[in-house]
């Protein structure tokens, strides 16, 4: 009997050894392998600076009060996204503007431009499966003079900055590229999720990487946002154990957020394998799918390059043609019983009950709702071997194959008794 987990952490001896330095190094909270995580992921992505945090929920929320995002404000996000992207405004009292997408399932520029109010203070757009989104787009409309000048700066960093801060929710999406450089850049602030289903883990974790326009120091909102994310705390507990340090100060009302080492040292040993292997590798079973269901006509082939972008491969989003969310469940319920498990992404957050209760309706999203309904996200992760991928391929071919072929036939059978 086949068992295809959906997305396992990839712990090889590399994770293990590093994890071992750390507990024997006598530190395991935050301290010089979280420093190193950050190194590494400024590599990775050119950013100017890179802050790590104990989830992608955390450090947007912090990012969001860092902006002075308070109630009475908006934010304008995408209504096909995790939870995540609406609670961390909801948490700093502003409402969460939820818009439709484009068919590639990111946040749609047109829709952004028509929900832009004086109120709106910043846009999270989310790199759905890893596909950036069209960034170009956006940052034209929030620096256009007409969109400027609705903006209502309330904050220091909202005068300073002039304009709606663009926030990336990457937290699919670390190693992707846009126009030869990281996507990592293209936003003011990129957060990054390191939670254990991602393409790079630290168990749970997230990084914020902060590419603001040249005229903030990014040394000092790095140095500023550290302090936030430990209560407030000007000298961090590695500081303080090194001895004569023992005096602190609080200077503000903090979050306690930081990443422990232990958990970086799991996303370290990833990262200096992830462009060289991890990545690469889950290149080559999205190009095998692609490969073999390209030739049916009820596949639709998710985006993964283009000649601006290309996706980090995070989730295969298989999309079959014309099928009502029933049948998408029924073919899921037949892949699961194979053995394979597969998930869907995302259910819109207008279906769920806590937004459904707070006034969000599905029905002013069409395109969410018709992208979900069809959406089924198939194991990728570098241990697939190619015989699960084949397994993988033939059972998608055979249940969508006989589930299409059954409503065939109920069809006609209502044409005859008609
Ligand atoms: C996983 C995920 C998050 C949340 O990440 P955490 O690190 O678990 O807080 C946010 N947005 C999207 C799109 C995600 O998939």
């Amino acid at each position: 009997m086949h068992h295809i987990s959906f997305s396992p952490p990839f712990i090889d001896q590399n994770v293990i050894n590093e994890v071992i330095d750390t507990l024997k190094s006598g530190w395991i909270t935050s301290g010089p392998k979280v420093k190193e995580l950050e190194a590494e992921v400024i590599r990775l992505t050119k950013s100017k600076s890179a802050i790590c945090v104990n989830s992608w929920t955390s450090g947007a929320l912090m990012m969001l009060k860092w902006f002075g995002i308070k109630e009475g404000d908006e934010v304008i996000i995408p209504a096909y996204s995790y939870c995540a992207t609406a609670l961390c405004v909801l948490h700093c009292g502003a409402t969460p503007v939820m818009v439709d997408i484009s068919d590639d399932l990111t946040i749609d520029p047109q829709r952004i431009k028509e929900a832009i109010t004086p109120r709106t203070k910043a846009v999270i757009a989310v790199d759905i499966a890893g596909w950036p989104c069209d960034y170009n787009a956006i940052k034209a409309l929030l620096k256009s003079p007409k969109v400027r000048s609705l903006f209502v700066a309330e904050s220091e960093k909202q005068i300073k900055l002039g304009r709606i801060l663009l926030v990336s929710d990457a937290a699919h999406s670390i190693g992707a590229n846009y126009m030869g450089h990281s996507a990592a850049i293209c936003s003011d602030i990129t957060i990054f999720s390191f939670h254990a289903v991602k393409n790079i883990t630290t168990a749970e974790g997230g990084c914020i990487c902060l590419n603001l326009p040249t005229y903030f120091n990014h040394e000092e909102e790095y140095n500023f946002l550290k302090i936030f994310s430990l209560n407030g705390q000007n000298k961090d507990a590695y500081t303080k154990s090194k001895g004569g340090n023992w005096k602190y100060d609080i200077l503000c009302k903090g979050l306690k957020i930081n990443m422990p080492d232990i958990c970086a040292a799991i996303g370290l040993a990833q990262i200096r394998q992830y462009k060289r292997s991890l990545l690469p590798a889950r290149k080559t079973i999205a190009l095998k799918y692609c490969e073999h269901l390209s030739g049916f006509d009820w596949f639709i082939p998710p985006t993964l390059k283009d000649h601006s972008r290309e996706t980090s491969y995070h989730i295969f989003p298989l999309r079959i043609k014309n099928i009502t969310e029933a049948q998408r469940d029924q073919i899921i319920e037949e892949m699961v019983s194979l053995g394979i498990i597969v998930n869907v992404h995302f259910i819109p957050m207008p279906m769920l009950s806590f937004f459904k209760k707070s006034g969000y309706n599905i029905a002013n999203y069409p395109n969410s709702y018709k992208q979900y309904a069809c959406e089924i996200s198939l194991p990728i992760y570098p241990n697939l071997t190619d015989e699960d991928t084949d397994y993988i391929i033939d059972a998608v071919i055979n249940v969508v194959q006989s589930q299409l072929k059954n409503t065939k036939l109920q069809e006609l059978a209502v044409i005859q008794h008609h």
